[in-house]
Formats: C-alpha cells, structure tokens, sequence
C-alpha cells in the first residue's frame, strides 16, 4: 500500500499528522503501509514556486492512493491564477484522471443537534453523492464570451457528456451500492439529471438505464435535480447512492453535506477507473485556526477509512476506524468545532490520540 502523504496548507499538516498516527498503528500490527510526502498548494509554491511541483504528480502518480490535507491561504491571495494553491488541486485531480467523486452524508447520533434539519428528518442518515467530476458544462467546448453583431456581450458555455464517461461512472456508482449493500443490507442508485429539458440528460438518463442491466441486485431510480434539491431537504433518508453529473454534484454534494451541520467531519474520496483514489476531508485549510492545534481531524481520518475501502478493498479496516471515531465521539470528546455548550474541548493532537485509543481496544 503505497500511500502518498500531500499535507498542504494551513491546517492540513497538523490533521494529516492524526490520519498518519492512525495509519502507523496499522503498519504496526502488520499492514504493508508505505508512506511518502510531498508539498501541494502554497506549500508546492513555496519549495518550488509551483503548486503542483513534477515531483509531487510523479509520487501522486507512482503511488496507489494520496491522502491530501488541504490547499490555500492568505499569503497566497495575490499570485496569479495558475500559481494559487487551488491550482494544485485542480490539476492533481486530472493528471490521475479522477473522474469519480464521492461524499458521504452520515450523521453521527452523537452530532445530531450540529444538523440545521430536525432530528426525525436526519437521524440514521446516510447517503453517498457520487458526482462526475471531470466532464459536463465545467470542461465542455466551446465556451466563453462572445459580442454580438448588435454590440451586446454573451456568455455561454457548453454542456457536453460522452456515452463512455456517463457509463465510466454508472459503473462506480451501481459498484458503490452493492459494496454498501453488502454492508447495510441495501442498493439503491438514485441518478439525478434533468432530462425533461436537457438533451445531455436524456443520454445520461439512457445510458445509466443500460449500465444498469449489468447490475440487477441494486434498484434504479431517476430523478430531476430541482425535484432531488427539493428531496434531500424534505426526506433525505430516502436516498442511498445519488450518482449525478458535474455541475449538479457540485451543487447536491454541498446541499447533503451541510444535513449533517459539521464541515470538520466530511471526507471524500476521488477515484479513477482502477479504484486509485485521492482522499481528502471536504473542508478548506482553515488558516483562521492554523497551528492552533484546534481544528478537528476527524474527516481526515474518516477520509483514511474511505481509502481502505474504496482503494485497497479492506472494508474490515475502514469499519474499525470508523468505529473508532464513533467510539471517540460516544465518549464526549469533542473538538471546538463539535463541541456543544458546556462540553470540555480538546485539541487535534487529542482527538487523534484519542481515536488512536479507541482503534487499539
Ligand atoms: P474552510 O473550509 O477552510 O473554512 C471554513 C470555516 O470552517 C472556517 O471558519 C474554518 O475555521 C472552519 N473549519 C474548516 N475545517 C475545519 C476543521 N477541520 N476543524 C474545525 N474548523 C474547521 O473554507 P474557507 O475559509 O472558505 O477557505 C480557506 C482556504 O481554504 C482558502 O484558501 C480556500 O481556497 C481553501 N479551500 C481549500 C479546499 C481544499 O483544499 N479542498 C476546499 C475549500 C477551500
């Protein structure tokens, strides 16, 4: 397991560092891990005025999995566009050609008053938005803005979508579902578009239904996005895999995350055709809280468990860490971000020693 270590900006490195003690009690008790690191965003431009140096894509590229903290900050703001450190990102993301993208919504009892929604609509919740993440309206041609004859200006871009790439991650998603229905006994791909109006979703709509013939255990459905915005707010329970294209992952994948109300507990995965995968917590760098030894690990970690699951298959690891985090949070501990009035904070290094803790019991 040759993972490639990317801590980024801000934050990142103090919440890699909980992620890392955690893989080093794996490595410990025997799992081959073999960890490499690398600079990415501001810190790509600092060591080499690039914030996505050669070297970082090639170990990126030679490894099987990355584990990313995160990228930006202030000092940063003023480079030009190709060396700000979201850069890094964007460009990480597709020299591994990761077109699958995929956050869970999972509400943690114990977190249960962080979520903006009542708890009878949430509670129990747990959902997967898969969101294609390298073609659609975000990379189509031609774009631009044009001036027409009469002097006006206009702005368009073009809405693309391949038969291969919508079936690449038909594939992923109706895959997803019957890994989670081994582990929760269901499999339901909800796909998302809006081909009512869209003729790019009428193939996206056709194609998924053909996908789907490959994979009769898991159960079908469609839906339009403004329907699905409308339905992830009203009874997002119903929901298992939402798999949905570029711009309305963007949009859906943010709305689900914020069912749960804690942005310090939300881990991604991004995964090409052979399960490779970079994995990341959603949130940013945080520099308002960096170097604090504040900010909450916890997504990176429960990032850590979607890479054991998704990229090396060991669903019985990425259960025990998971575990072990529920463990943590069922023992009142909590950092700032979590923490709920009257409750005792501890910091990053804490929370990670406690899940350390709770993952050798
Ligand atoms: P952010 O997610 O970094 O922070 C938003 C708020 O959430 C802040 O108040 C922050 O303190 C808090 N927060 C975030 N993660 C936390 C954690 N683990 N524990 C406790 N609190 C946490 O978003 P932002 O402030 O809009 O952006 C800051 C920088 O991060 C910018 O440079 C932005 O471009 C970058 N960014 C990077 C990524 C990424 O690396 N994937 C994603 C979003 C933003």
């Amino acid at each position: 397991m040759k993972i490639a270590i990317l801590p980024g900006d801000g934050i990142g490195p103090e919440i890699i560092a909980q992620a890392v003690k955690v893989l080093e009690v794996l490595r410990r008790e025997g799992l081959p891990v073999e960890l490499e690191y690398a600079p990415i965003g501001g810190a790509g431009y600092d060591a080499s005025g690039d914030p996505l140096p050669d070297a970082t894509l090639n170990l990126a590229q030679q490894s099987d999995a990355v584990l990313l903290g995160a990228v930006g900050g202030y000092q940063y703001d003023a480079l030009p566009r190709s060396l700000r450190p979201e850069q890094g990102l964007l460009r990480i993301r597709k020299g591994l050609n990761l077109f699958a993208n995929l956050r869970p919504a999972q509400l943690y009892p114990e977190l249960a008053n962080a979520s903006p929604l009542r708890l009878e609509v949430v509670s129990g919740l747990d959902i997967m938005i898969l969101r294609e993440l390298t073609g659609d309206i975000y990379f189509g041609q031609p774009r631009g803005i044009r001036t027409l004859d009469n002097g006006e200006r206009q702005g368009f871009d073009t809405m693309v979508y391949s038969e291969s790439e919508i079936a690449r991650v038909a594939h992923v998603g109706f895959q997803i579902a019957m890994k989670r229905a081994g582990e929760n006994g269901v499999g339901k791909v909800c796909s998302v578009d809006k081909a009512n109006v869209l003729d790019t979703s009428m193939l996206w709509r056709e194609i998924v239904t053909e996908v789907a013939k490959e994979y009769p255990a898991v159960e079908l459905s469609h839906m339009y996005v403004d329907n699905a915005a409308m339905q992830l707010v009203r009874a997002p329970k119903q929901f298992d895999v939402i798999l949905t294209g570029n711009i309305f992952g963007d949009i859906l994948s943010d709305e689900a995350s914020m069912l749960t109300g804690s942005i310090g507990m939300l881990p991604s995965a991004s995964l090409d055709a052979n399960n490779k995968g970079l994995y990341e917590p959603c949130h940013g760098s945080a520099p308002d809280i960096a170097r604090k030894n504040i900010a909450n690990p916890l997504a990176t970690i429960l990032s850590l468990a979607m890479m054991m699951r998704y990229t090396f298959a060991r669903v019985d690891i990425a259960q025990r860490i998971e575990s072990s985090v529920r463990k943590t949070l069922q023992r009142g501990l909590r950092t700032a971000d979590i923490a709920e009035a009257g409750m005792e904070k501890i910091g990053t290094d804490a929370m990670g020693d406690a899940v350390v803790a709770a993952l050798l019991n």
